[in-house]
Order: C-alpha cells, then sequence, then structure tokens
C-alpha cells in the first residue's frame, strides 16, 4: 500500500488527488492539511482517517480538533503543523498542492526527510528551484510534476537520453482573452477572468492562466523540473488545450502527450510512476476534434509572459520578485481593489526596483517576498 500526504487537500488539485485516491483504493492517506476549509477537512478525516490534519489558524484548529474528537486525528496548526505533515514519518509520498509560496518550507523539509514530492506548487520551484533541485538530487528524492504541461513534458522525455533534447514547447490555451488587445482588457472584471475556456481550477490560477502570468511561472519551473535554460522553452498557444506539451529532441522528432483536460491523469502518473493505470473518464475522439490549432503567444498583449522569461533568464531573487508581486496583485484584483491590466504592471513595476540577489538562501527569497508586498501596500 503506497502512503502519502497531501497539502492543500480541500483545493482543486487536492480534491482530485483524494477522487485518484478513492477510485484506486490502495493508497493510505496519512496526513492532509489546509488553509481554512474545516467543513471540508472534517469530511475527509471522516472518510479517510489521516494520522494528522493540519489547518493555518490555530483558532480553526481549535474549532476542528473539537468537531473531530471523536476520531484519532491529531489536529495541528501554522507553519510547525505544515512541516509536521510533509515530514510524517510513514509517508512515501508528499503532495504539494498549497498555493503560494507558503509551499516553499514544508517541501524542503519534506525533501531533507527523504520524501519523494508529487509537486503541484509550482511556486516553490519558481522562486526556491536553486534550492530544491540540488537537495532533492542530494537526498536522492523524486520531485514528480503535477502541472499538466510538466507532466506532459516528464512522459515526453520516458525512455530518451536528456542530452538529446533541443528543446521544450510548452503549450497553453492562451486563456479566456485570448486574441483580444490592451485596450479591450481595460474593463476586465474578476468574473470575468475566473471563467478558463478548458480547465476547472482554483481562483489564484485561474486568473494567472488569463494573464499569461500562469505560462511564465511554468516555464521558469520548467527550467528547474528540466534542467534547461528558459530560451529553450517555446510557448506555443494551442487553444484547445489537447497537446499538454511536446519535446523536441535534436533529430527533429516531437514527442507529445495529449488527452482530455482531466488534472487527474498528471495526478495519477505522478503517485505510480512508472506505472500507467486505468483512469476512467473521457477518451480523445480525433474524427470528432477534426483540427488543432496553433498560435504563437502575443507577449506584447500579455506581457507578463514576457517579465517571466526575463525574470527567469536573470534567476536569483527576482523570479520571487515576479511571483510575490503577481500574488499580492491577483489577490487584489479578486477583491476588486485593483484593475485588470494593473497586474502585470504590479509586477513590472517590482521588478524594475529590484535589487537582484544571485544565488539567494531561502531567507533572501523570503525577506524578497516581504520587501516585494511592502512595496506594493505602501503605493496603495
Ligand atoms: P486552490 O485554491 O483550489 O487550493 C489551494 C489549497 O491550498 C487549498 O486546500 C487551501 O486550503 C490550501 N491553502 C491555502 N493557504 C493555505 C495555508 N496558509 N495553509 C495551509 N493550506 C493552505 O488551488 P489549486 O488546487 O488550483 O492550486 C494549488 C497549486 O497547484 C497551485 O500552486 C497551482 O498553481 C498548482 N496547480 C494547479 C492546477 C489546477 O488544475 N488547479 C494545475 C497545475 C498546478 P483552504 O481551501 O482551506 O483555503
Amino acid at each position: 500500500m503506497k502512503t502519502i500526504a497531501i497539502l492543500g487537500s480541500t483545493g482543486s488539485i487536492g480534491t482530485q488527488t483524494l477522487e485518484v485516491v478513492r477510485e484506486n483504493g490502495d493508497i493510505r492517506v496519512l496526513g492532509i492539511a489546509a488553509g481554512e476549509n474545516i467543513a471540508l477537512l472534517e469530511e475527509q478525516i471522516r472518510e479517510f482517517h489521516p494520522k494528522k490534519a493540519a489547518v493555518w489558524s490555530e483558532e480553526k484548529a481549535k474549532e476542528l480538533r473539537m468537531k473531530t474528537a471523536d476520531t484519532d486525528t491529531k489536529i495541528v496548526s501554522g507553519m510547525e503543523g505544515l512541516i509536521e505533515i510533509a515530514v510524517m514519518e510513514d509517508t512515501e509520498v508528499l503532495v504539494t498542492a498549497i498555493v503560494g509560496m507558503i509551499g516553499i518550507r514544508p517541501t524542503i523539509e519534506a525533501i531533507k526527510a527523504g520524501k519523494d514530492i508529487a509537486l503541484a506548487n509550482k511556486e516553490t520551484l519558481v522562486t526556491a528551484g536553486h534550492l530544491i533541485m540540488p537537495l532533492a538530487e542530494r537526498k536522492e528524492v523524486r520531485i514528480l510534476p503535477v502541472d499538466s504541461e510538466h507532466s506532459a513534458i516528464f512522459q515526453s522525455l520516458q525512455g530518451n537520453d536528456k542530452s538529446s533534447v533541443k528543446k521544450i514547447l510548452l503549450t497553453a490555451s492562451g486563456g479566456p482573452f485570448r486574441g483580444r488587445k490592451q485596450e479591450e482588457l481595460l474593463e476586465i472584471r474578476a468574473e470575468d477572468a475566473l471563467k478558463h475556456p478548458n480547465w476547472t481550477m482554483g481562483a489564484k490560477i485561474t486568473i494567472d492562466s488569463s494573464t499569461m502570468v500562469n505560462k511564465g511561472l511554468e516555464v521558469i519551473e520548467a527550467k528547474w523540473l528540466f534542467g534547461v535554460d528558459v530560451d529553450d522553452v517555446q510557448v506555443v498557444v494551442q487553444p484547445q488545450s489537447i497537446i499538454h506539451s511536446m519535446v523536441e529532441y535534436k533529430d527533429g522528432a516531437i514527442l507529445a502527450q495529449l488527452g482530455t483536460p482531466d488534472m487527474k491523469l498528471p495526478i495519477q502518473y505522478a503517485l505510480y510512476y512508472p506505472e500507467r493505470r486505468y483512469l476512467p473518464g473521457e477518451r480523445l475522439d480525433f474524427w470528432s476534434i477534426g483540427k488543432l490549432d496553433f498560435e504563437k503567444p502575443d507577449m506584447d498583449t500579455f506581457y507578463g509572459l514576457r517579465l517571466a522569461y526575463s525574470a527567469g533568464r536573470q534567476g536569483g531573487t527576482l523570479p520571487t520578485v515576479f511571483n510575490a508581486a503577481n500574488e499580492l496583485a491577483v489577490s487584489m484584483f479578486l477583491k476588486g481593489e485593483v484593475k485588470y491590466l494593473e497586474i502585470s504592471e504590479i509586477i513590472e513595476d517590482c521588478m524594475s526596483v529590484h535589487k537582484n540577489i544571485k544565488e539567494p538562501s531561502l531567507e533572501e527569497i523570503l525577506e524578497t517576498e516581504t520587501a516585494t508586498y511592502e512595496r506594493i501596500n505602501s503605493r496603495r
């Protein structure tokens, strides 16, 4: 029986991971963690009987402790609680499905404790890839991508030597505003941006997909996961989201992974890698698809993607500034505090004043995050 723990069990990836667990019946969930949704955590505790569950605030943890007093699950809280879940003795794989940079420390601790990581939390690699990847190598821990594009690349790399790779072709749907120009995006509201054409995901990543900042984060994530330069990652808009990404080899061959937009496939692949298991669900029918379209990304309108290339190329703390500025700008946009186009403006402003630190420590990364938030807040 495989044993796992999940950070972010109540979110989009977390709940789909639990669906995979439910459907397969041979995975034991030993730990779960969430931010504040204790109603769903309680249901998950009663269904999966984890040994431990973490909630971010101690207040909510107290409430959950009372509600689940009749169970054997220990309730923990805060960053310590997240780390406790990340390093639980008997778990083999930690699924990092938490949103944001808060995932860095627990992920590092899990790697130190020898856990394989099924990684959805891309912000971790974007900001601390230079710490995480060498640590994983030293600890002989596998970082298994859950992001559908990176899973597709990972699948397309199987059986081939890394030295024979020419470039990575990272596909993008282009989001709900594909084809529009800046002047057509002036009045976009949160509810418009929350409608992704092909995927159902958490709020932050859905906004990031619409601005193409998500693709930018994925370019930097690919740099770390696959050890390539960001300029060897080419974004290809594939509006139907059928080709999940591709790898071009030196001999000109291109290998791709295709499928319906269902996150359960990459989640299941990461959990059982290298085994491929049956997964119920819709299958691609090329006769009804008819054709696939491809476009170049519009990096003038969606210039968050261009900023991501710049941050990824320069490295150091700049990707942290890119990511932290985006995290705060998106949460402000969701609350109606800034306009849609201001998201990329805020990122650009923070990047333009930042004094880059090469090879930053974890503390320097976290200080950069705080300094970025302070700059944005001081200008409100
Ligand atoms: P959601 O917003 O749906 O879920 C986020 C999860 O993180 C929730 O369980 C939430 O708990 C938890 N969380 C938030 N803050 C804290 C905290 N302080 N302490 C503990 N838990 C916390 O996000 P998604 O599932 O969409 O995305 C998760 C990650 O996966 C992101 O990094 C995203 O970029 C990445 N990803 C997502 C994809 C998708 O299809 N959704 C695809 C590829 C990558 P609560 O609900 O209680 O607030």
